[in-house]
């Protein structure tokens, strides 16, 4: 039995996507698409209004086996939607199943990486704001308060965006790269010098204080944090300017260049 039934693996391809969710009764409303660009990983998108899903899967999955495409289906349909108490089935579902495809992944000859895989030349562009320069402004916080100790790359956000950040990336050596992006919202004449300067302080704390796990939760701005964020000189005009300015900012849309 078993010589048969190996034959029968070799004389049959693998059944298709489009195979295997037509022997389902529960997914009629999902379908699959190649995305030749996606690197690594795979996505669902859902078309709420239809109640139909989209999953999208990078080329090297369209020839995995059955049993990748059965676990990349079920992931496609896990729901959205769901009880407190099913949470936590529904996250160890979701990873096992992440799991198990990406073990497949990383078994094939050219497996894409897990993760990105950093390029710091992308992001080593022009610095120049309309008034500050955030290269000027990291080096002159990062002598004042970090002893000119901490590193990092430094970026404008696009024009209309309102969120600062700090990434921590790996690059293709195993460095550790700092990333810092502020908000396109700063990049104004308006913008005082203490607030570029209290923004850019304040990701940097990122990289002085990273975010350390509690009772299985990130902390990121932790009791730490707050502390030596707060004694930034400018913190408090800092947070007063915030409240009164940015939304005045953001109504005259004064930001945008
Ligand atoms: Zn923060």
């Amino acid at each position: 039995m078993e010589t048969v039934s190996q034959l029968s693996l070799l004389l049959y391809p693998p059944a298709t996507f489009d195979e295997l969710i037509s022997r389902r009764h529960d997914c009629a409303a999902l379908s699959v698409a190649v995305n030749t660009r996606l690197r690594r990983g795979w996505q669902v998108r859902s078309q709420p209004l239809s109640s139909t899903r989209q999953l999208i899967i990078p080329s090297y999955l369209a020839d995995a086996p059955e049993e990748i495409k059965t676990c990349l289906i079920e992931w496609a349909l896990l729901p959205y939607r769901i009880s407190r108490l099913h949470k936590a089935v529904l996250r160890e579902r979701r990873s096992s199943l992440e799991k198990r495809i990406w073990s497949y992944i990383q078994s094939l000859p050219h497996a894409p990486r897990r993760g990105s895989r950093f390029n710091p030349a992308r992001f080593s562009g022009d610095t120049a704001g309309s008034v500050y320069d955030l290269r000027e402004v990291f080096d002159s916080v990062n002598a004042a308060w970090f002893e000119g100790k901490l590193a990092a790359l430094v970026r404008w956000g696009d024009a209309s965006s309102k969120t600062s950040y700090h990434m921590a990336k790996t690059d293709a050596a195993g460095n550790k790269v700092h990333l810092i992006t502020i908000a396109g919202l700063y990049n104004h004449p308006r913008v005082p010098r203490f607030a570029i300067e209290a923004i850019m302080h304040h990701e940097m704390l990122h990289i002085a204080i990273p975010p350390y796990r509690k009772n299985s939760r990130a902390v990121i701005h932790g009791k730490e944090f707050r502390e030596a964020e707060a004694k930034f000189t400018w913190f408090h005009e800092w947070r007063v300017w915030e409240r009164e300015q940015v939304p005045f900012l953001l109504k005259r849309r004064w930001f945008k260049r």
